[in-house]
């Protein structure tokens, strides 16, 4: 059985500080075999864990992109993308690139909602479960839309700071990773503590 957290960011990111060297070993620590990296508009976080895990851990970079419509992740993305919602679903299609909706349905955050109906055909995961929503209304309604669309459900733990990696852990009964054929057969997700947003804001101040 392999454990997973599909959402993680680097210091890459202007709201965390998490070196790839610390997530590597945390996701050690809590027992995961699968990671996430995804950075608010760049790869770069993503592609560095990749390498210095090397076989010890893997890692799907990607990066979450702030595009007109709502945030959106692209796995496995080459860094090149527009932030045009449609366009990007398209141009993701064509290239393999895997389209996961983080936080959808959070009004608190930059997030997909009604337009997720628009881009349903393209998306291949939905962020079911978002460890930094802080009204469980969110995350049960991406839940219920992902149901309702007989679309893969995954959860991530949106971590920007070590002890936010593996809140949100998702059990897959394989030994062999493949994020194309995902299966999740359950899931330990909790919240992280709402000052982790406060955190990421004083972050993103010293950043700037
Ligand atoms: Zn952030
Ligand atoms: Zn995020």
């Amino acid at each position: 059985m392999l454990k997973a957290d599909f959402h993680i960011h680097t210091e890459y990111s202007r709201c965390s500080n998490l070196k790839p060297k610390d997530i590597i070993s945390q996701a050690k620590i809590k027992g995961l075999d699968v990671i996430g990296v995804v950075d608010h508009g760049n790869i770069k976080g993503g592609l560095l864990v990749k390498k210095i895990a090397g076989r010890k851990l893997t890692v799907i970079p990607g990066e979450e992109i702030k595009t007109n419509c709502g945030d959106l992740i692209i796995f496995n993305s080459d860094g090149k993308y527009s932030r045009d919602l449609i366009e990007i679903c398209e141009r993701a299609k064509q290239l393999n690139h895997f389209i996961y909706t983080p936080h959808p349905f959070d009004i608190t955050r930059h997030s997909l909602d009604k337009n997720l109906k628009t881009i349903k055909k393209y998306i291949n995961a939905v962020e079911i479960f978002n460890s930094r929503c802080y009204v469980n209304k969110f995350n049960e309604k991406a839940k219920m839309f992902a149901a309702k669309n007989k679309l893969v459900g995954l959860c991530g733990s949106d971590a920007h700071f070590k002890n936010e990696i593996g809140k949100s852990i998702n059990y897959i009964y394989s030994t062999k990773f493949n994020l194309n054929k995902i299966k999740i057969s359950g899931t330990n997700c909790k919240y992280s503590p709402i000052h982790v947003h406060l955190k990421s804001s004083i972050e993103r101040f010293f950043k700037s």
